[in-house]
């Protein structure tokens, strides 16, 4: 077994993305915003701005009052999305209860939708054309191109349909003709779960749920990437129950810092797309 981190990857992509913008004569700007107060959303927005910094991407922050009404928010996306200084735009979750975050990020121009998930970017994978990709799925197909893996005919099971990861995920696993299955809450409820890991060379899980798959359900010599993040007694744990799994794995990611580390430069990369795209 051998572990599949995504640290290294996450660097080097930073590399390259460092140089292009380097080179670009307009650096690329991210407008974020928050509103109300949440820790979560801070800590995410913190981590953000790090990386956006360490590349020489702008990171313009924007913390709204908690009582923001809806109609107030889409104004001032609408006058972010006008605002030619900036590259993309980001809509920290979780929103105040009286605010529909689907509604409002599909106010985001699909041009600066960094996070990919404007209809009209989620509708351009099912076509293969997409420039921005949702980071999370990005970042597993990342991982999985630093394999060297053929995904050609691959069998291929993926673990959560959420519209974040795994039904993404599903449609750039199969541009890459990999043979993919998506298993979700009733495939739970109907007890197959272990069916489908048990055939799968590579397993992807994103649900939200310790230890959900066991070891023992991992196909020997598969690749496990675990998107997965949970705590667990003050631990942050995957979904798949790590020891057992690496056992039989090839490859199999670590939790914390498989996936994770990832997921911000793919989000820094879709500034940078953007930021391309505007010129
Ligand atoms: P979600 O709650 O939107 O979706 C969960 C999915 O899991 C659904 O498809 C649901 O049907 C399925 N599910 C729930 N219980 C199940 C069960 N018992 N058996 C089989 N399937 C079951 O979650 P999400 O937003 O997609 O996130 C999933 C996990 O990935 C979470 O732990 C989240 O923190 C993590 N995540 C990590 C990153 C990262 O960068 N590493 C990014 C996004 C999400």
């Amino acid at each position: 077994m051998k572990l599949l981190e995504g640290k290294p990857v996450a660097a080097r992509i930073n590399d390259n993305l460092k140089k292009e913008i380097e080179e670009m004569k307009l650096k690329p700007v991210l407008a974020s915003i928050q509103v109300g107060e949440n820790a979560g959303a801070e800590a995410y927005a913190k981590s953000q701005k790090k990386a956006a910094q360490n590349l020489g991407i702008e990171y313009k922050f924007h913390k709204l009052d908690q009582a923001t009404k809806a109609r107030e928010l889409i104004d001032f996306i609408q006058d972010l999305n006008q605002d030619k200084g900036i590259s993309g735009i980001i809509l920290q979750m979780p929103l105040p209860a009286h605010i529909d975050y689907k509604k409002m990020s599909s106010f985001i121009l699909p041009e600066k939708d960094v996070e990919g998930m404007h209809p009209a970017n989620a509708g351009k994978i099912v076509f293969g054309k997409a420039k921005i990709l949702p980071c999370t799925p990005a970042a597993v197909m990342e991982l999985l191109k630093e394999t060297g893996i053929d995904l050609y005919g691959k069998e291929t099971v993926i673990i959560g349909h959420s519209e974040i990861v795994g039904k993404p995920l599903s449609l750039l696993l199969l541009e890459k003709f990999a043979t993919v299955t998506v298993c979700h809450i009733g495939t739970f409820a109907a007890g197959k779960l272990e069916e489908h890991t048990g055939r799968a060379e590579i397993l992807i899980v994103a649900v939200g749920k310790a230890g959900l798959i066991k070891g023992e359900w991992v196909r020997q010599g598969a690749v496990v990437i675990d998107v997965g993040i949970n705590r667990v007694e003050g631990k942050i744990v995957g979904d798949v129950g790590f020891e057992e799994a690496a056992k039989r794995a090839s490859l199999i990611t670590p939790v914390p810092g498989g996936v994770g580390p990832l997921t911000v430069t793919m989000l820094m990369r879709n500034v940078v797309e953007a930021a391309k795209g505007l010129k």
